[in-house]
C-alpha cells in the first residue's frame, strides 16, 4: 500500500514521518526544509509512506509545491495521510476540503496535541469525522502520543473510504455533478472542480457544454468562479470550525507576547545583529580559540607520537615527510577547528528549531523587497551559513525567477562553515584582541554586500517585480535536544567527511608538489618547487590586496576553489615546509607568510569570503540555474567581486591606516 503524507509547512510532517519509519530526515522550523519527497516503510506493516514537501493548497505555485501535487495526481496513492496543526485549524483544513476531492482515502492525523492542549483549545474529533466523513487520530508527533493508534488504523484498514461529504451549496452542487457526468477518467471531482475554477492545466477537457455551464453559475454567483470555488470551502471551514472547536483560554499565546518584542519595527534589526554578533563571539572569539588551542595541541601531540613511531619503523625521510610534513599538516589544520564548528552549528540549529529564523525571514523581508529580494531568499542565505549547496538547492522555494537566479547568486556570499576556519585563523593572529569582533564584521560585510549586489543587479541585470512573501510565522518552540544534536552530528559529519577525501587527497599533492622541483629533485627548499612556480604564474593577481608577490598565498586562495578548508591546510603544509620551529602559530612566522598584515589578512579573508566557491556549490549552481554559461558568469561575477573588495578593502585601509 501506498501512503502520501500531505500537510502545510511546519505541521510536522517530517518529524511524523521519522516516527512512523524510524528514519532521520532533517527537521527544521521554517519553509523549504524537505525539497524532496522521501520513501520509507511504516514501521510493522508492509506500507510505503513518502513525505511530500509541504503545501497549503492543491493550486500549486512553487517548484516543490508542484512536486507534491503532481505525485498526488499522477502516482497511484492508495491512502492520504493528511497531517494538521491543531492550532491552525482553519487554515490546514482548505488544504483538506480539496484533498477530499481527489477520491483517495484520506486519514487525518491531527497534530500538536500537546499545543492545543496548553492553550486550552478543545477540539470535537468525532463531529469533525463525521462532518467529513474520514477517519481522525489525535497525535503528538513531538510528544509521540497516538502514534501507535495511527500505524493501526493504516495496518488494518481502519478507515472510512470517504464517500465524498458536500461543502458546496446546492445549486453549486448541482452543476458540479453535471460536469463530474460529463468527464472520465481519474478524480473526476477534483478536476471537474478545476475546470470550473477555470485551472489552465485542465483547460483542454473543457468542452462548450461544460463552458456553458461555468458561464451560467457566474451568473447566479455574480463573481468570479475561482472566487466562488474559494470561498465556498472558507464558508464551509468556519461553519465546521464554530461547531467543533472550543478555546477555553483567550489570552494571548507566548509566541504573541515573545513576538511583539522580537518582531518590533525598531528594536527587530538591533536584537537580531546582537544575537548574530552573540553567535559568532561565542564560536570565533576567546571562548572558541580556547578550544583550537586544545585540539590542535592533541594533534601535535599525535604528530609527535607518529613521527616517533615511524622512524622506529624505519620509514624512509621522503614517506616520513609524506604523512607528517603532508597529511598530519593538512588534514590537522582543518580538522583544529571541528569544536568552533560544533558551537557555531549548535547556536545556529537552536536558533533554527525555535523559530526565531523565521522572524529574520519575516522583517528582513521588508529591506529584501526594496532591492529585489523577499524574505524567501533569506531561507538559503541562513542554510548557506552551514554549507552553500543545500543553501542553492532550497532556492527552490522561490517562485519568482528572477528573484531565484539572484539569490542562487548571491548564496555563496555568507560565510559557510568551510570558511570558517580561514577567519579564525587570520582574525584570530591578527586581530587577537578583538578576534569575535572582525569575525562578527565579516558576516556583516557579507549581508552588506549582498543587498548592495542585489540591488545593482536588479537595476541593471534583472528588471522584475518581486514574488509575494507569505511564510507562515511558527510558534516558538523550545529546542529540541535531540533534534539540535542530530543536525549538528550531521554537518560534523560532512565536515570530517570532507576533512577525510578532499582535503586528505589535496594534502598529498600539495606535498608533492612542494617537496619536487621542477626536474623532479626531492627534497628542496619551498622556493624551488614546483608549487612555487605554479604560483608564481598567478602572484600578480594578488598583488593588489597582498602588497607582496606571494606564490604561496596565491595557491592557497586558489585551491579555495576546490573546497575552502583547503585554505588553510595548504598554508599549513607550506608553512611546515618553510619554517624551523613548527610549534605555536607557525604559519605567520614561517618564512613565506611574514608578509601578512593586519589590512592583507582582512582583504585576504574577504577575498576567500567572497570568490567564487567551491567544486560543490559551483556544481549546485549549475544544476539549478540551468545553463553552463550562467553558472560561468555566476562565479566571474563572484570572483570579480571579490577580488574588488579585497584590494580597495587593503587599498583603502593602508591609505587611511584604519586596521593597522
Ligand atoms: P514539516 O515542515 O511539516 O516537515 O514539519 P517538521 O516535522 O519539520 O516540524 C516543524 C516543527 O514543529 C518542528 O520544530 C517540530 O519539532 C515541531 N512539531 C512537530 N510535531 C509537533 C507536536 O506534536 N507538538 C509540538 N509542540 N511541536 C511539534
Ligand atoms: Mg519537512
Amino acid at each position: 500500500m501506498k501512503v502520501a503524507l500531505v500537510g502545510n509547512q511546519n505541521s510536522g510532517k517530517t518529524t511524523l514521518f521519522n516516527l512512523l519509519t524510524g528514519s532521520h530526515q532533517k527537521i527544521g522550523n521554517w519553509a523549504g526544509v524537505t525539497i524532496e519527497k522521501k520513501e520509507g516503510k511504516i514501521r510493522t506493516t508492509d506500507c510505503d509512506i513518502i513525505d511530500l514537501p509541504g503545501l497549503y493548497s492543491l493550486n500549486p505555485y512553487t517548484q516543490e509545491e508542484v512536486i507534491s501535487y503532481d505525485y498526488l495526481l499522477h502516482e497511484d496513492v492508495d491512502l492520504i495521510l493528511n497531517i494538521i496543526d491543531a492550532t491552525q485549524l482553519e487554515r490546514s483544513l482548505y488544504l483538506t476540503t480539496q484533498l477530499l476531492e481527489l477520491n483517495i482515502p484520506l486519514v487525518i492525523a491531527l497534530n500538536m496535541k500537546d499545543l492545543a492542549d496548553t492553550r486550552g483549545i478543545k477540539i470535537d474529533y468525532d463531529l469533525i469525522s463525521e462532518k467529513l466523513n474520514t477517519t481522525i487520530v489525535s497525535i503528538s508527533a513531538l510528544k509521540k502520543t497516538g502514534i501507535l493508534d495511527l500505524i493501526n488504523v493504516i495496518k488494518k484498514n481502519k478507515f472510512k473510504d470517504n464517500k465524498y461529504s458536500h461543502i458546496y451549496d446546492h445549486d453549486f452542487e448541482d452543476v458540479l455533478n453535471e460536469v463530474v457526468a460529463e468527464i472520465d477518467g481519474n478524480h473526476q471531482r477534483f478536476v471537474a472542480i478545476k475546470m470550473i475554477e477555470g485551472d489552465e492545466r485542465f483547460d483542454d477537457g473543457v468542452t462548450a457544454s461544460i463552458d456553458q455551464k461555468r458561464q451560467a453559475l457566474k451568473k447566479t454567483y455574480n463573481r468570479e468562479l475561482d472566487q466562488i470555488v474559494t470561498d465556498e470551502r472558507y464558508r464551509y471551514i468556519e461553519l465546521l470550525r464554530d461547531d467543533a472547536v472550543k478555546s477555553y483560554k483567550t489570552h494571548r499565546s507566548w509566541t504573541d507576547r515573545i513576538d511583539d518584542i522580537l518582531l518590533n519595527k525598531y528594536l527587530s534589526l538591533p536584537i537580531f545583529a546582537v544575537i548574530m554578533f552573540g553567535i559568532y563571539y561565542l564560536a570565533a572569539g576567546p571562548f572558541g580559540s580556547m578550544t583550537v588551542d586544545w585540539i590542535s595541541g592533541l594533534i601535535e601531540q599525535f604528530s609527535g607520537w607518529l613521527s616517533m613511531r615511524l622512524d622506529g619503523w624505519g620509514a624512509s625521510p621522503w614517506s616520513h615527510s609524506l604523512v607528517i610534513d603532508g597529511v598530519v599538516a593538512g588534514v590537522g589544520a582543518v580538522l583544529n577547528f571541528v569544536p568552533q564548528l560544533i558551537i557555531l552549528f549548535t547556536l545556529i540549529s537552536v536558533l533554527e528549531t525555535t523559530g526565531y529564523m523565521a522572524r529574520i525571514a519575516f522583517f528582513l523581508d521588508r529591506v529584501f523587497q526594496k532591492v529585489g529580494l523577499s524574505g524567501k531568499s533569506l531561507i538559503p542565505f541562513i542554510i548557506g551559513s552551514g554549507c552553500s549547496v543545500p543553501a542553492i538547492m532550497s532556492a527552490r522555494t522561490i517562485s519568482d525567477e528572477t528573484e531565484k537566479r539572484m539569490t542562487i547568486m548571491l548564496t555563496p556570499f555568507i560565510p559557510c562553515s568551510a570558511k570558517l576556519p580561514i577567519i579564525t585563523l587570520f582574525a584570530g593572529y591578527f586581530f587577537s584582541d578583538r578576534t569575535g569582533l572582525i569575525s562578527a564584521s565579516l558576516y556583516f560585510f557579507a549581508i552588506t554586500v549582498i543587498i548592495l549586489s542585489a540591488f545593482i543587479m536588479k537595476k541593471f541585470i534583472f528588471k522584475g517585480k518581486v514574488s509575494n512573501f507569505i511564510m507562515e510565522l511558527p510558534n516558538y518552540k523550545v529546542p529540541h535536544v535531540r533534534y539540535v544534536f542530530r543536525d549538528v552530528y550531521l554537518k560534523v559529519k560532512a565536515f570530517m567527511t570532507q576533512a577525510g577525501t578532499i582535503i586528505l587527497l589535496a594534502s598529498i599533492v600539495i606535498w608533492f608538489l612542494l617537496s619536487f622541483s621542477l626536474s623532479f629533485e626531492y627534497g628542496v627548499s619551498p622556493d624551488q618547487s614546483i608549487l612555487s612556480y605554479i604560483g608564481r604564474v598567478f602572484s600578480w593577481i594578488f598583488y593588489p590586496f597582498l602588497g607582496d608577490l606571494s606564490w604561496a598565498a596565491s595557491v592557497s586562495a586558489i585551491q579555495g576553489l576546490v573546497a575552502k578548508e583547503q585554505v588553510v591546510s595548504s598554508m599549513a603544509i607550506i608553512a611546515n615546509f618553510s619554517s624551523e620551529v613548527d610549534t605555536g602559530i607557525l604559519i605567520f612566522n614561517s618564512q613565506v607568510f611574514q608578509f601578512f598584515t593586519p589590512a592583507s589578512a582582512y582583504a585576504f579573508m574577504v577575498f576567500n569570503l567572497f570568490s567564487a566557491p567551491c567544486f560543490g556549490s559551483i556544481g549546485a549552481m549549475k544544476k539549478e540555474l540551468g545553463l553552463t554559461s550562467s553558472m560561468f558568469k555566476a562565479v566571474l561575477f563572484q570572483t570579480g567581486m571579490a577580488w574588488v573588495l579585497a584590494t580597495l578593502v587593503y587599498q583603502i585601509s593602508t591609505l587611511i591606516g584604519v586596521l593597522l
